[in-house]
């Protein structure tokens, strides 16, 4: 796995943020799958990424400091390195979320197929039965 895929949404959604605000301040390629460099948070941090062994990435911030997790400086500092990695996630959020919408609309029209097939006899006993479970429902939480 990549770095974004280990790091949490919200490391990677708040790296994302950092590049775009140019807080990368330096960064190195120091060997086929590394670098170094410095990224401007609260402090400046040092900052070592390893696209190879991920877990083996550092950061100085508080939060990555002495843990193996993927903090945002780390993901700033990638995007700013290969900004093509940021725009692939970019795109590869976008189809998630159109996946999502596809979906969503295959759900709503099974929906309005079954509500349509059924008799009207068939409605009114599965309404009544609904009100009353939204009776319980509120009976039971207030
Ligand atoms: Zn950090």
């Amino acid at each position: 796995m990549g770095l974004i895929e280990l790091a949490s949404g919200n490391s990677v959604w708040r790296g994302m943020d950092y590049y775009n605000a140019k807080k990368t301040k330096s960064v190195e390629k120091t060997g086929p799958y590394t670098y170094d460099g410095t990224v401007r948070g609260e402090q400046l941090y040092h900052v070592h990424i390893d696209k190879e062994h991920p877990r083996r990435s550092t950061c100085t911030c508080p939060f990555a400091e002495g843990r193996r997790v993927i903090c945002k400086h780390m993901i700033a500092l990638y995007f700013t390195a290969e900004p093509k990695a940021a725009e692939d996630f970019l795109k590869q959020v976008e189809e998630w979320e159109k996946e999502e919408e596809e979906e969503e609309q295959r759900h709503y029209e099974e929906l309005r197929e079954y509500v349509y097939s059924l008799s009207k006899a068939e409605l009114q006993q599965l309404y009544l039965e609904a009100l009353i479970e939204e009776e319980e429902r509120r009976n039971r939480y207030w």
